[in-house]
């Protein structure tokens, strides 16, 4: 068995370090296009003192881990992360990768599948652009109708990259059936279904769907955990686990973070619900705690893991 770990701001953590992991939270991320002035900037005194207090609020709730989902044009900092990181000595999974159309970076649009193979990889094995630790996970998306030309490129050449490391590839999708094409485009390259993460499974309401895109092999992540009512919420976590696919399904709040275009950063949300509310609820429908230690420990392990 290969060595497995989460690669994090503060280096490897193996199973037995760790406990509850968040696997879609964000502690910075800017939704504005990196064309517009002020993208992504951000000081770091800035960004730790609104976003430190949250995290220590899930620190003392047992949380071990959150997974950043903020990729490549929609303001990713590395940087910002580890500030946070190092400030809280909380560890944090931080992806390379890049988000869909028409959050596209100039140099991404106009790079070789080839080179950006090279720069996931790059960032995957050795360091960050913009910071001196190692990619956890590649980070991407796909137009809500299907996938463009330039997504594909992306998508190929993450496969490429996760082929490569073992790094799962989580991506921004809203319909069923465009995740289904890009399975296709992830085995076409010779990568495997379970290497790849239905990021936002929720919108897409055909169940039937969600549970065919695990069927095929994928992870599925319900991550509007204290964004929707919890009874639909429990209903599908229900669902899941009845059609025995347990074991491939995330739950996260999608939520935080510091936003430059904001004042001050904004107000984050808090990445609380899921301990506070959600799982007493989930244990009052009598859900055992093997099976709830396996959504919230093993399940963000096994997806994010990576061979050391
Ligand atoms: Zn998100």
């Amino acid at each position: 068995m290969a060595d497995m770990a989460l690669l994090t701001t503060l280096g490897p953590l193996r199973r037995q370090d760790l406990g509850m992991i968040l696997p879609h939270e964000h502690v910075f991320v800017d939704l504005r296009t990196p064309d517009q002035p002020g993208y992504a900037g951000g000081e770091a005194e800035d960004v730790v003192r609104l976003m430190a207090p949250e995290i220590e609020r899930i620190k003392a709730l047992g949380v071990t881990a959150l997974v950043e989902c903020a990729t490549g044009g929609v303001g990713r900092r590395a940087d910002l992360d580890l500030a946070v990181s190092r400030a809280t000595q909380f560890p944090i999974v931080v992806p390379t990768g890049n988000y869909r159309e028409p959050w596209i970076p100039e140099w991404v649009g106009t790079a070789s599948e080839a080179d950006l193979e090279a720069w996931m990889l790059r960032e995957l094995t050795e360091r960050f652009d913009e910071a001196d630790y190692k990619a956890g996970w590649i980070k991407l998306s796909a137009g809500d109708d299907g996938i463009t030309p330039l997504e594909a490129k992306i998508l190929r050449a993450a496969t490429r990259a996760s082929r490569a490391t073992g790094a799962v590839i989580g991506s921004h999708t809203i319909k069923g059936r465009v995740v289904m094409d890009q399975l296709d485009i992830i085995e076409a390259e010779g990568g495997r279904a379970d290497r790849f993460i239905s990021i936002h499974t929720q919108e897409e309401r055909d169940f039937g769907l969600n549970l065919a895109v695990a069927e095929r092999g994928a992870w599925i992540e319900y991550d509007h955990v204290g964004r929707a009512e919890d009874a639909g919420i429990i209903a599908l976590i229900e669902n899941v686990l009845a059609a025995g696919r347990g074991s491939q399904l995330l739950i996260s709040h999608d939520v935080g973070w510091f936003d430059p275009a904001q004042p001050g950063g904004g107000v984050p949300r808090p990445y609380t619900h899921l301990s506070e509310v959600l799982l007493p609820k989930l244990r009052e429908r009598g859900i055992d705690e093997t099976t709830l230690t396996g959504l919230t420990h093993d399940n963000p392990f096994n997806a994010f893991a990576r061979p050391l």
